[in-house]
């Protein structure tokens, strides 16, 4: 099972070595070509400001709006959520790809608190969440850097992570699955767990 990262810029190797660690194929892309045959698609963070121009650039964007469309599974990150996400505050200059119906606000927890690590609860609820993982009680770590705020969550999409005042930090919807912190900066694998699980079901 082979699984694509965008490596325009942002923390590709780390999404990568989890995924290895799975015992899942992965393979940058760059290229439109690179898309063909993929199990599912990660958006790192980054700056997404970049990301976009970047994508612009390398005739990415419609390919993957395309293969997004068509029900690829993805997992956007940080700047890879807030692209994925229907609607953004502050947007700057951004592609979106409109696969995840939230709100979210670039660089919402504000200046003091833009940084920082944590720990967030898993949703008992989230089909994903309950898949067979006997830690799901287990808070999971959480590394937030110049993160997005979710705002508002639309009315199909599922909260997968909250952080302890229950405020959502991960979600999901169809093949989409987002997340505002870095799960590919902790040893902690449940998170890309359930994106292979979520392929797997695809
Ligand atoms: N603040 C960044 C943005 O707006 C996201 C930061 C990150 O991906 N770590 O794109």
């Amino acid at each position: 099972m082979t699984f694509g990262i965008l490596a325009l810029q942002g923390d590709v190797r780390e999404h990568a070595r989890s995924l290895h660690q799975l015992g899942c194929g992965t393979r940058p892309v760059r290229r439109r070509e690179d898309l063909d045959g993929l199990k599912g698609l990660v958006l790192p963070g980054g700056e997404s400001t970049t990301l976009s121009r970047l994508l612009v650039t390398a005739e990415l964007f419609e390919p993957l709006a395309e293969a997004i469309a068509g029900g690829l599974p993805v997992m956007g990150t940080c700047a890879g959520m807030i692209l994925l996400a229907a609607r953004v505050v502050e947007d700057g200059e951004i592609v979106q790809f409109g696969a995840i119906d939230l709100l979210v606000r670039r660089n919402g927890y504000g200046a003091q608190a833009s940084s920082f690590e944590g720990t967030v609860s898993l949703d008992g609820g989230s089909d994903l969440t309950r898949g067979g993982d006997d830690r799901q009680d287990e808070k999971m770590p959480a590394v937030f850097i110049r993160a997005p705020v979710i705002e508002e969550v639309g009315p199909g999409v599922e909260v997968v992570a909250r952080l302890s005042d229950g405020q959502p930090v991960a979600c999901r919807q169809k093949q989409a699955l987002v997340a505002s912190f870095h799960p590919e900066l902790t040893t902690d694998l449940r998170f890309h767990r359930m994106f292979v699980a979520l392929a797997e079901q695809s």
